[in-house]
Order: C-alpha cells, then sequence, then structure tokens
C-alpha cells in the first residue's frame, strides 16, 4: 500500500528565523515499511547551519531577558499546538519512522511529547540564596547558555527532539536542532508548529548528513549540544566539543540488563518483559536488551515470553490492529540480522530468526524483522555483549544470584536495568548494585518528567528530565554582596 502523505513532493523546508526556507536541495526520506519515498527534506549545508546559528544568538538576547513567567507560558502554548496538530504528526511518524499509529506508537510518542512539554513548562529556577547573615549575601543564579545545538536519533524523533528543547528555551537558551537523516520530516513540521508561538530565532531546525551534525560540534556560535545516539557517535563529539569548550549532555547507546529471580510469577511478568524489550521494535535505548533468569524459572519464563510474542501483531503501522511496526532502516536491519546469525549458532531459538519468514507476511518491502527470541545464550556472546537495537531478546540462564549481578554489570553500558521478583526489598538491594542510571522492579525502561533519566560509564553522562535536567542547560553564576 502507497501511504506517502506528500504526493506533491515538495520538499519539507528548513525552520530559519521562524520562516520555511527551501535551500534548492533536497534528500528522500524512505518509508521503511515499504521503502517508497516519504517525502523530501530540504539539504542544509554550512551556509544555513551559519544563518540559523545567526538567528538563534539574535534571538537569544531578547529570550533570555523576558521574564521566567512568559517562557512557561509559551511552553505551554507549545504543548497546546502539539496536541492540535497530532493526528498530522503521527501520521508522519508513522510513515518516516515506521512505528505503528496504535499502541506503544506514534500517538504515544506525540501524547508523551504533549506530557513532557506541559511538565516541563511548570519547571523553575529560581535564585538561590547560599549565605544571607552579617557577613553579607551569597546568591546563586542560573544562567542559560547561549544558543543550544540538539542533535536526535531516529527512534523517537518527536519526543527526543522535545526533550532537548524545551528545557533548553525554558531556562532561556535558544536552539538550532538538526535532526537524523533518516527522521527529518516530523521534527521540521514540528519544529514549525512551534514557531507558531515563538518569536523567530528561538528554535531553528537545520535538516542534513552526519556531516552537519560534526559541523556543529566545532560551531563557535554554539554554547552546548544535547546529543542522543550511538556511543560511537557520542565519543566523536565529545572529542571536536573540547576545541570550543561545548558544554555536553550525552544520552548514549544502552544495554540494559533484566534480571528474573526465581520468586515470580512468570504469567505474570511476561507482558511486562516483552514490552520492556520489545517497545518500537527494541530500537529503544533504554529497552531490555539481555534478560538474564533463574534455573528454576528459565523454561516457564521463556515458554510464556513466546506466548506473548505470537500475539503481537508486525506489520505496516498505518493500519490500526498493527502493534509492531519494521526496523528503521537498511543499515540497523544489517546489525540486527548480523547479531541474530552470529547467535544461532550458540543458543537456542524459540521464537524467528528468519527474516524471510516475515517478508512472505509483508509482502516483501520493508525493513520487517520477525520478533526473536533466542535462550542459552551466555555472556561473551555477541548477542548478549552488543546493543542490538531492534525486535531481538537473548536471554541467559543464571544459578546465583552474585553470578546475575556480575553477569548484568559486565558491560561498558550504564543506562537501564530491571529486577523481577514479587519482594520488593530484596529487589531494591539488587537494584542498587547494578551499575546504571535507572532500575526499575517487576517493569522496563518506564520513563517519566519528575524522574532524571541519564547513563553511567559509556552510555554518557549528565540527565534529563525534572529539576537536574533544567540545570544542564544553565551556567551558575555565584553574587557575592
Ligand atoms: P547515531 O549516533 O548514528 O546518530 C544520531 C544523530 O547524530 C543523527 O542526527 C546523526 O546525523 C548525528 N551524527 C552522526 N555523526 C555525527 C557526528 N560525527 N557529529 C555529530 N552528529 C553526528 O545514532 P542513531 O543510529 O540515530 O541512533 C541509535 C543509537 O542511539 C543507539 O545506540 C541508541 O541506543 C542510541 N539512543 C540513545 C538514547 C538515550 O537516551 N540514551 C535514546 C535514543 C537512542
Amino acid at each position: 500500500m502507497d501511504i506517502s502523505i506528500n504526493p506533491t513532493m515538495e520538499a519539507y523546508g528548513l525552520i530559519i528565523n521562524g520562516k520555511s526556507v527551501q535551500t534548492g536541495h533536497s534528500f528522500e526520506v524512505l518509508n521503511p515499511a515499504t521503502e517508497a519515498v516519504a517525502g523530501l527534506a530540504s539539504l542544509a549545508g554550512s551556509e544555513e547551519l551559519d544563518e540559523a546559528v545567526r538567528a538563534a544568538a539574535t534571538a537569544f538576547d531578547k529570550w533570555s531577558e523576558l521574564p521566567e513567567s512568559m517562557r512557561q507560558t509559551a511552553c505551554l502554548d507549545i504543548a497546546s499546538k502539539i496536541e492540535n496538530n497530532a493526528d498530522e504528526l503521527a501520521r508522519l511518524l508513522t510513515v518516516e519512522q515506521g512505528k505503528p499509529l496504535n499502541g506503544l506508537g506514534a500517538r504515544w510518542e506525540i501524547g508523551g511529547a504533549v506530557l513532557w512539554t506541559r511538565y516541563t513548562a511548570g519547571l523553575s529556577l529560581p535564585v538561590k540564596v547560599l549565605q544571607n547573615d552579617d557577613e553579607g549575601k551569597v546568591e546563586l543564579y542560573r544562567k542559560p547558555i547561549g544558543v543550544v545545538g540538539s542533535i536526535t536519533p531516529w527512534n523517537f524523533p518527536v519526543l527526543i527532539a522535545v526533550w532537548h528543547i524545551i528545557p533548553a528555551i525554558l531556562s532561556g537558551n535558544t536552539v538550532v536542532c538538526k535532526p537524523s537523516p533518516f527522521t527529518p520530516l516530523s521534527t521540521l513540521r514540528l519544529i514549525e508548529i512551534m514557531n507558531e508561538v515563538l518569536p523567530p530565532g528561538v528554535v531553528n531546525c537545520v535538516a542534513g548528513k552526519n556531516e552537519l551534525g560534526a559541523e556543529m560540534t566545532v560551531h563557535a556560535g554554539i554554547g552546548k549540544i544535547v546529543f542522543t545516539g550511538s556511543c560511537a557517535t557520542g565519543q566523536k563529539i565529545m572529542a571536536s566539543a573540547a576545541k570550543t569548550m561545548k558544554r555536553l549532555t550525552l544520552e548514549l547507546g544502552g544495554n540494559d540488563a533484566g534480571i528474573v529471580l526465581p520468586d515470580v510469577d512468570p504469567k505474570q511478568i511476561a507482558e511486562g518483559l516483552f514490552w520492556g524489550a520489545f517497545i518500537n521494535s527494541g530500537q529503544t535505548c533504554a529497552a531490555l536488551k539481555r534478560l538474564y533468569v533463574h534455573d528454576d524459572v528459565y523454561d516457564e519464563v521463556c515458554n510464556e515470553l513466546v506466548a506473548v510474542a505470537r500475539e503481537v501483531k508486525v506489520g505496516v503501522g498505518v493500519n490500526e490492529d498493527v502493534m509492531l511496526g519494521p526496523i528503521q532502516n537498511q543499515k540497523q536491519y544489517d546489525i540486527v540480522d548480523g547479531l541474530v546469525q552470529s547467535a544461532e549458532s550458540k543458543g537456542r531459538v524459540l521464537l524467528g530468526g528468519n527474516p524471510d519468514e516475515i517478508r512472505k507476511e509483508t509482502g516483501g518491502k520493508g525493513y520487517f524483522y520477525p520478533l526473536t527470541i533466542i535462550a542459552d545464550l551466555e555472556n561473551g556472546d555477541r548477542l548478549v555483549d552488543e546493543e542490538q537495537f531492534g525486535p531481538v531478546l537473548p536471554i541467559i540462564r543464571y544459578h546465583s544470584i552474585e553470578e546475575a549481578i556480575e553477569k548484568a554489570n559486565d558491560s561498558s553500558n550504564g543506562l537501564g536495568g530491571s529486577v523481577w521478583s514479587q519482594d520488593i526489598e530484596r529487589a531494591k538491594e539488587i537494584a542498587n548494585r547494578m551499575e546504571c542510571g535507572s532500575v526499575w522492579i517487576n517493569k522496563h525502561g518506564m520513563i517519566q518528567p519528575n524522574a532524571p533519566f541519564g547513563g553511567i560509564k559509556r552510555s554518557g553522562f549528565g540527565v534529563e528530565f525534572a529539576e537536574e535536567g533544567l540545570l544542564e542547560y544553565t551556567d551558575i553564576q555565584v553574587v557575592f554582596s
């Protein structure tokens, strides 16, 4: 089915200084469910990046001086605008990203963008009085940094853009955003919508290939980069941002472990385990990516997980009965397939594993991959050690909790983790011993706007959300009087 929603193929314009800008060059964005062209995005080069940074720098002078309450109101207006345009944004997201409209898909992502925007709009940065006595007064001010460069990935394009942009502008910064070249359309439209309520230049959007992101990281006019994406790109950004001493927030890859204790009811936890691992077809930074199950409940947990997975429909996301879509792009498909092939001879394939099967069902087009569960793997197997970022879950058997904790922590990543048990206090003790930024008990990946989220080890540094996330967009100034 052709679900292109931009039949005239006029390129989506960049958004610079409040205006839609056609550059005369554009690039194609593919629909991962059909491999047809979903739309065109205008291609930005150095010149457009300079223009966007200039516009943001000019807008900063007034925007940063506004009373905080006016910026809060603007963010609330943005939330309403996103809400009013939710249907269009969700369809665009489905067409370019592949996720279904329904379930934990595109509508859910846009709903999350509204929720996060509203919540963040209510945060504030009061002056903190550190001392006020006969010796004098000491006050701590939080000042905006200037122009923030936001670089986003293709898995949750709208939600992650909101996570970057809203705290940045609320705290008085202005923004130049660069979406992933795989999913620029929904972000260009989102930022066009934001510009209906913002002064020109406060939020700009440039679309382009990876080199454009690299240019942002050395641009002298940008004071901070907030980046969500792969560890490899995060390392490059950290190196190149050093030249201009940019502030950084790096939300990078994860290889989250889940530990299932012997006291669980496998039937009761199976659905939570499944969606923890397979949300967004596994293309989620804090998805459950390695599952450690105690020997006592191992077979039952495996069976229950497979039973849940068999009920979930994978397909073209505009169909309302579809719960999971394809892998977003060919490159990621090849990574996932390579990891599955490496695991097939080492473990026991309980479900999926053969992409030809799903091709028959979906008509041979699109980057569809069958939901795949492979048991009896070990640390040291590539599918366990490397981030799959796809609809595949490796299961590892363990015998003692010490062994499970050691294996879970044996990773250079440290984004999230989970413990599954009926004994919450015991589960919390184990959670405290896991080396990661967030740990969930009897669920996985449930982030929320009032709780800071971020990685440790090579999953990055800095946090997003809540007051702690807002502070990342500020420098400190202390005034002694
Ligand atoms: P990616 O690193 O390839 O690309 C992310 C963004 O960086 C894109 O906009 C890309 O154009 C840009 N980019 C590429 N090279 C660059 C460079 N040298 N300098 C500056 N920018 C550059 O990642 P991806 O493939 O889009 O996303 C998948 C990865 O992102 C996974 O590893 C996943 O775990 C991670 N991720 C992490 C989180 C989190 O919050 N921790 C969230 C989503 C995704």
